[in-house]
């Protein structure tokens, strides 16, 4: 009998991560300070005030070009309650396609908060708690990484505030109740908590809240308390993908023990860290060994900033707090349409993986929704688990590219990332198995607006 499961044991899991910097030929372009478009690591007034917002090691780690950055054995303990996460064979999908492509997929559903988040809330609870922060602040749409974040505190004893945009905290009550499961406190945002709440909803006493929203008032919060307040990111910037390496390392050893290599590695794209963590070691590979592993990122067809964004200067978040951040973008004010994958409807992309597109060394595809959950349908059916929505883009993706295999006749091997589990995100599958899911693809008119609206520093 073929083997289903590729496991490593404990003592095999990562001791470092990879920080993928060091080996890129054109390395990122510096964030700029969106006061005086001056690069932050040459203004130390900027890197203080990126100081009172996050922890001192993480921003280090955020300009980091050492090519290996030591995993904290504090970290390493609690990655053991879920890692290595297994690599498995799909060999029930591929039968289903009738397909000569091998596919496999690292299954990081498995952890407590059922998706990839935790390998990087883990480190940075670790490291503000390190420097004696003793509250952190952060932000939710649907709820993933407020839940991450969430059990990632309560092992190093901080307590967290979520501030969670109001309509999902109504609508989407299970995610929140992880976050008061492992302690932390979760607001409806706008909050009477914070100045921009209070004028929020001074303007609009039903306002319904969003992502922008939610950031500022969490930064107001993290603003307010310099001694012992920390604001966290679960995405996009560079120390998270740096942390999210985990999956690929552990990868490129269980790709090793099946005795395979990967023709191609796929993740689903929100703001890029599960995407960087499946790929970045495997790219690796392509640098130091020459290897044409492709790697490919995929996105819901309505938010579409790899494959027709604009390489810009942007904020990071929509109010535009953040650095200016060099990415492909669709403009902080592009507002994406309300589709199920919550973790993908972000305007832009990280740094480095915009740096690396824009470079042709990774790949972009855009997909729309209702053909994602068709995959994930057809995976739950045959693999047994339910996938994220965000996930499903990573199957669909998946299944276009096993059906091109058949075609050509080809065996090729396919690796995606399993970035969580949809339990809690059931109501997309019902909207979906009741033929009520629109897909949704914003006007060239539409993107070039709020394109327009970026000031042009490139
Ligand atoms: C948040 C999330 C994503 C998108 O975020 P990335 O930073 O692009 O990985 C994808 N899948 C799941 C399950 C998520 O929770």
């Amino acid at each position: 009998m073929e083997t289903k499961k590729i496991c490593l044991s404990e003592r095999q899991m990562p001791t470092q991560w990879y920080n993928i910097v060091a080996d890129m030929p054109n390395k990122p372009l510096p964030p700029l300070n969106p006061a005086t478009k001056e690069p932050v690591n040459k203004e130390p007034v900027t890197k203080e005030q990126m100081s009172a917002i996050f922890a001192e090691e993480l921003i280090d780690q955020e300009m980091s070009t050492e090519r290996f950055i030591d995993i904290p054995e504090e970290v390493q303990e609690i990655y053991k309650i879920w890692r290595p996460t297994p690599l498995v064979r799909a060999t029930a999908l591929e039968k289903a396609l009738d397909t000569p492509a091998r596919i496999y997929f690292k299954n990081e559903s498995v952890s407590p908060a059922g998706s990839h988040k935790p390998n990087t809330a883990v480190p940075q609870a670790y490291y503000n708690h390190k420097q004696g922060i003793k509250h952190l602040t952060t932000e939710t749409g649907a709820g993933q990484w407020g839940a991450s974040i969430a059990f990632a505190a309560k092992h190093f004893g901080i307590d967290l505030r979520v501030f969670m945009v109001k309509v999902s905290y109504n609508q989407k009550p299970y995610r929140r109740l992880m976050m008061n499961t492992w302690g932390a406190e979760c607001v409806a945002s706008p909050s009477t908590l914070t100045e921009s709440g209070r004028a929020a909803l001074k303007r609009d006493p039903d306002c319904s809240g969003s992502l922008g929203l939610a950031i500022s008032e969490a930064v107001e919060v993290a603003l307010r308390s310099p001694e012992d307040t920390r604001y966290c990111l679960g995405s996009v910037l560079n120390h998270v993908l740096l942390h999210q390496t985990v999956i690929g390392q552990e990868a490129v050893a269980q790709m090793e023990m099946a005795d395979a290599e990967p023709d191609m590695v796929i993740g689903c794209f929100g703001g890029g860290s599960n995407f960087a963590g499946i790929s970045f070691p495997f790219l690796r590979r392509n640098f130091v060994e020459g290897k044409k592993i492709r790697a490919i990122a995929v996105e819901p067809e309505s938010c579409p900033k790899l494959t027709r964004g604009a390489f810009q200067y942007d904020f990071g978040d929509v109010a535009g707090y953040t650095p200016l951040i060099p990415m492909y973008t669709l403009g902080h004010n592009f507002q994406p349409s309300d589709i199920h994958a919550g973790g993908l409807r972000y305007h832009g992309a990280g740094a480095i993986v915009s740096q690396l597109l824009k470079d042709g060394l990774i790949e972009a595809q855009s997909i729309p929704q209702n053909e994602t959950l068709a995959a994930g349908i057809l995976f739950a059916r045959t693999e047994g688990i339910i996938p994220a929505p965000e996930s499903t883009h990573a199957i669909a993706a998946t299944i276009r590219e096993a059906l091109r295999a058949r075609e050509e006749g080809r065996a090729k091997t396919i690796l995606f990332n399993l970035s969580g589990n949809g339990v809690i995100d059931l109501y997309a599958y019902e909207q979906y198995l009741a033929g009520a899911l629109k897909d949704y693809s914003p006007s060239d008119a539409e993107i070039s607006k709020t394109l327009s609206q970026l000031e042009k520093l490139i």
